[in-house]
This record gives C-alpha cells, structure tokens and sequence, in this order.
C-alpha cells in the first residue's frame, strides 16, 4: 500500500520544489519526505527564450520528472486541489488524501490565457505566438524566422509574472532575426507595455531605454492587452491615461484597436486556484492571490509548520530561478529548525537576477533584491551589454542548474 503520510509534503516538483528537497534530504530521511506532481517532465524554462529565438533546441530544456525527484524521495503523481492546513491534509485530483507534519507550498503560478480574451486555441498560428509555454516557444521560432515584414508587437503584462525581462528580451532578439532575414527595413517593431516602465529596477531601465532605442522600436506605455481579434490579426489594447484634475490624478482608460502581422503575447499570471480557495494566500494588498509567507523567512504567516518558495510565494522581489537558488537554503534551513522545535532565523533578501539579453552575444545581467538594491556579483559596470553574461546565461547556467541546484549542491 501507498505511504499516505509524510513528515515533509512538498507541493509541486519545479525548481523550487526539488531544490529543497534535494537539501532536507541530507539532514532527514529521504523516505519521510513526498512530492506531490503530476507533470511528467521539469523545465528549465530560463532557456526558452532562446529556444524562442531558434538559438537552443527544445527538448535541452525538458528532463523527465523521474530523473529529477531526488532518490527515495516518494513521487506521488496527482494534482494538488484543497489543502486543510488545521488538519494538516491535502486532497488531490484523484480523491487521495495526504497528511504530514511540515508542508512545501512550490507549485508555482499559473498562465491566465483566459484574461485575454480571442488567445485560446490561436497560438501557433494566425500570427499569435508566445515564449512561455513549452511547445509555443518551438513555434515561436519558426514564426519569427518566416515573418515577412509589417507590425510586430510584442506585450508585457502587469506585473507580477515569472522573468519580467523575457518579454522584451525575445523581442530583441527577433529584431535581430529581421535585420538578417532582410525584412526589418519593412517592418515596426512595438513594445507595448501594461505598466509606466520598461523595467522595474531604474538603473538597469535607463540601458534598456537605450537599447530599444537604438533598435528603433516603438515603446508603448500604459497599454495592456485585453483582446485579440485572430481571424481579423487586429489586438485590442487598454490604455490608461492618467491627468491632474482640481491637483487630483485622474485616470481614465480607453480601448485602441491594433492591426498586427506578428503579436508575441504574454499572459497575466497568479497563483493557482487552490492558493486562495485554501485560505493560504493573501487577501488584501499587493500579494492579493499569493502565498502569505513572510518575506525574509518565507515561513506562512498563519501556519507556522507551512514554509513557501518560488513564483507562487506572496513576496516583493522578481520571480526568477535565480530568486529560488537564493531561497532553498534559506527554506530548507528554517524548515529543519522548525522540525526541531526551533524558530526559523535564516533570511532570504529578496535576491533576484535577470540575464537581460539584448541581442545575440549581448546581456546585461541584473541582480538586485527588495527594494531594487543593487546586489550585483561582479565587480564591474553591471548595467553593460557584455559578451561575458551571454555565456553564463546560454552555457554556463543551464548545468550549474541541473548539476548544482537540482541535487542541493548550489
Ligand atoms: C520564458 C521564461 C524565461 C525565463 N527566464 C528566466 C531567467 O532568465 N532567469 C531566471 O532566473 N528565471 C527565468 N524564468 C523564471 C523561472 O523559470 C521560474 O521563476 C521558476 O521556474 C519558478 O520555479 P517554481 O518552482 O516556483 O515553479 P515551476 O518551476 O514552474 O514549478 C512548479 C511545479 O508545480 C507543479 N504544479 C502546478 N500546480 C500543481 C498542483 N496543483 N499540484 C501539484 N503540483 C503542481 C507544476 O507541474 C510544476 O512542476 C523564466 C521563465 C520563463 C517562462
């Protein structure tokens, strides 16, 4: 009969989930821990940008989830749906219930296809691609590499969502796929943007302000993309238009219609369903539908034997994978104190890194925590295109990914 309690439950086997796995597996047995997963592969999904710009193949970014999960540690493949956090139970999908002692919450965020409406089933085709789901950033590739020239727009969001660089990223990179397929001459490159700026961090937006500059590409603030019309290729956008009125600011919002030949979307994103449904995430403020976890321990705020990592987690910094190397040992640090009866006193500082790759052979890595301190780990010009961050990004990451944070070493 299949184990159904465990001392330690983690909740999705992604980057963060398997990173601490990895970790508490050196300090209790492999046997108390499970992990509840249903996909049958992990991602390393930094590289799908490049995947996107037909630089790396697809299937270099796939591993199968049984080679991932940690060895002895028990693989229960079922979806997670309600989590009864006073009794210490979780229900999945299939009517399992589990208990434990400690609980992981990593699972993650979920793509809000839905809140555009007109994407559903056009992606891939009708000019409609997008770098965030597996089997679209393969598409993607081909979708840019076949463009004959017109309006190629690409969107961001509002914040948050996972790499908040990668939108404009694949933008630059496929203008540079343009200039050398000789059809940028013909073609208006746009970025249009939800929010006021084209990054979060001022002293890594100023470079990038001058990036897309000199790539000559249209920068469209304040305009969130709320509709796509596939058949007619015409995207539809909310633009937000704030005034002083009587020294009050007003905003007033309308709806612009966009004809396009190549639309790169990306979705809103939140926290799944279940987050909420749970009474586990936030209910008022930023982190509305996030995981309330304090941000420097990252320990639940109401549960004290629930810990939370990753892009699920309801904290102030960007979500990134960079984000989860610098949270596992921190999480899987204060989960063994609390197994031991101890208070959680290890600090996450809301380090983040976004390898802003402006072109091929060119990133400008950005490190920084809370409050967009600067953390870099070089001591030189970070906010530099540099060929350097292109090989760390492209060829050095991926394996320091697989062979380091995966196994608990890095
Ligand atoms: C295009 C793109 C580019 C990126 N570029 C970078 C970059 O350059 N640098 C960087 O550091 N980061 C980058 N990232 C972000 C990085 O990949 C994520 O922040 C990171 O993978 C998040 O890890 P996680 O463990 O929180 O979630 P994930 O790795 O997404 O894992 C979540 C897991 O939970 C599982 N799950 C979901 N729901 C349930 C459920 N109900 N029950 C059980 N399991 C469930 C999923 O199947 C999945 O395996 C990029 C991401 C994308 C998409």
């Amino acid at each position: 009969m299949s184990k159904n309690h465990f001392k330690v439950l983690i909740l999705g086997a992604g980057s963060g989930g398997v990173s601490v796995a990895s970790r508490l597996k050196k300090s209790i047995s492999a046997q108390d821990i499970g992990i509840v997963e249903p996909a049958e592969n992990h991602f390393y999904q930094p590289l799908w940008t490049l995947v996107g710009a037909g630089i790396v193949q697809k299937e270099k970014t796939k591993r199968a989830m049984s080679k991932v999960i940690p060895s002895g540690v028990s693989w229960i493949k079922d979806r997670v749906k309600n989590v009864d956090a006073p009794a210490r139970k979780v229900t999945c999908e299939s009517g399992k219930i589990l208990s434990y002692d400690f609980l992981l919450v990593a699972t993650g965020l979920k793509l809000d296809w839905n809140k555009i409406k007109g994407v559903e089933g056009h992606l891939g085709k009708d000019g409609l691609c997008s770098i965030y789901q597996f089997e679209d950033a393969e598409k993607t590739a081909q979708m840019l590499q076949s463009f004959k020239g017109g309006e190629a727009i690409f969107t961001m969001p509002p914040v948050p969502i996972k790499c908040a660089g990668a939108p404009q990223k694949i933008m630059y990179l496929a203008e540079e796929i343009f200039q050398k397929n000789g059809v940028r001459a013909n073609s208006k490159v746009t970025f249009a943007v939800a929010g006021k700026v084209i990054f979060g961090v001022p002293s890594f937006a100023a470079p990038l302000m001058q990036v897309a500059a000199r790539k000559k590409i249209d920068l469209k603030f304040s305009h969130k993309l709320v509709e796509v019309k596939a058949a007619e290729h015409m995207a539809v956008f909310e633009k937000t238009t704030e005034s002083q009125v009587d020294g009050q600011v007003k905003t007033s919002t309308e709806l612009i219609s966009q004809h396009y030949d190549l639309l790169h979307v990306v979705p809103p994103m939140s926290a799944y369903d279940y987050v909420r449904e749970s009474n586990l995430a936030f209910t008022a403020g930023p982190q509305t539908g996030w995981l309330k976890v304090d941000q420097f321990t990252l320990q639940h705020q109401d549960h004290g034997n629930i810990f939370g990592i990753g892009d699920v987690t309801g904290v102030p910094n960007s979500k990134t994978g960079a984000a989860i190397r610098k949270q596992a040992p921190v999480v899987a640090q204060n989960m063994l104190s609390v197994i031991a009866g101890q208070k959680p006193t290890a600090l996450y500082d809301g380090y983040a890194s976004c390898p802003l790759i402006t072109g091929v052979g060119k990133v400008i890595l950005a490190e920084f925590g809370y409050d967009g301190k600067l953390m870099p780990s070089f001591p030189m010009d970070m906010t530099k295109e540099r060929r350097s961050m292109w090989i760390l990004k492209k060829d050095l990451l991926p394996p320091m990914y697989w062979n380091g944070m995966m196994t608990g070493r890095m």
